[in-house]
């Protein structure tokens, strides 16, 4: 099959790899579409030691599955391969489990090329009247629905009368958006540096987006999510909650600084990091995007997966006005 391998670090390669075989109660999945996550980005720059070349990345697969019962099923990718029976597992807490495996992470190949396997659990079937583009982008925005969701029991309160901004507009942070609006979070801003693509979301999403620098409003948002995750992002999330507020963390920009702790005491501020989604999570973000409740979904780009290193590049360079770049095997 056709994959895009990456051999090291700034260096992708399109090529033959060996078609993968499903092992006792996995599907082969012909992929249609798959997305480049910044987790992708940051193992193409070399700085995941977990993903040592040479390695297929990506995990946010969707498409059909090939043979077996199911044949010609249309299908998206929960790509978190948990172990089922483990304290985390048996608590509704699965993304925790501490033998989880991630499609893109050795032992398991990742879904840039024409084919993945994976658990048959792990999968969700897609309506035939919804696009497997879109159904690619249930990863990503199952990481902002799961943030939103521990949020909620956080803040503990009316979120219609919230005021919530979201610091950064990738996918994350735009899932993370359009899940505060899915229940029921009126005031919502995206904070982007990136002028192309802060014209791009609020074109395609119409939630408001804003430059950083221009919310200079302290101590005013009630919920702060950060999806990048940087020193400097963390430090803004700081100022901009106000006291009895809450900081959800997903990004993983860089691991340390930023946060302003003698603050957070003294005005009780909840911080807390949130990885992924549970299998629960990631099935009931895509059952809300096929009934349409996260908004049509158009801010993503495709390009064919053979020139896949070059979008990697592009959004290295920050060209990329879209919050995803969906590759098309
Ligand atoms: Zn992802
Ligand atoms: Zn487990």
């Amino acid at each position: 099959m056709k994959a895009l391998i990456y051999t090291g670090p700034q260096s992708l390669a399109y090529g033959e790899a060996d078609k993968p075989q499903p092992g006792e109660n996995e599907h082969l999945i012909k992929i249609d579409s798959v997305g480049i996550c910044g987790s992708d980005m940051h193992a193409f720059l070399g700085h995941d030691d977990r993903r040592p070349a040479p390695l297929i990345l990506g995990h946010e697969v969707a498409g059909t599955i090939e043979g077996g019962d199911n044949d010609g099923c249309r299908v998206t990718v929960n790509p978190l391969v948990t172990c089922g029976h483990c304290q985390a597992c048996t608590s509704a807490r699965d993304n925790l489990c501490p033998d989880r495996q991630i499609i893109s992470m050795p032992p398991r190949e990742g879904g840039f090329a024409q084919y993945v396997t994976i658990p048959a659990s792990n999968i969700v079937h897609v309506p035939n009247s919804f696009s497997l583009e879109k159904a690619s982008l249930a990863e990503p925005v199952a990481c902002g629905w799961h943030a939103v969701r521990l949020a909620q029991s956080a803040l503990n309160r009316d979120m219609s009368n919230i005021c919530a901004i979201i610091i950064g507009g990738g996918a994350i942070g735009v899932g993370a958006a359009l899940s505060l609006a899915c229940v029921g979070v009126k005031d919502i801003n995206i904070l982007e540096p990136n002028e192309n693509r802060r014209r791009f979301i609020s074109a395609t999403t119409g939630l408001p987006v804003i430059k950083p620098e221009d919310w200079k409003n302290s101590n005013t948002a009630d919920l702060v999510i950060d999806a990048v995750g940087l020193e400097q992002t963390r430090k803004s999330a700081c100022k901009i909650v106000m006291p009895g507020g809450v900081i959800a963390h997903i990004g993983l920009g860089s691991p340390e600084g930023g946060l302003d702790i003698r603050r957070m005491t003294l005005q009780e501020i909840t911080f807390f990091g949130t990885y992924t989604y549970t299998a629960e999570d990631f099935r009931a973000t895509a059952e809300a995007m096929f009934q349409n409740k996260l908004g049509s979904l158009d801010w993503y780009e495709t390009r064919p997966l053979s020139q896949g290193a070059v979008a990697f590049v592009d959004i290295l360079q920050g060209t990329v006005p879209a919050s995803k770049i969906i590759l098309k095997p």
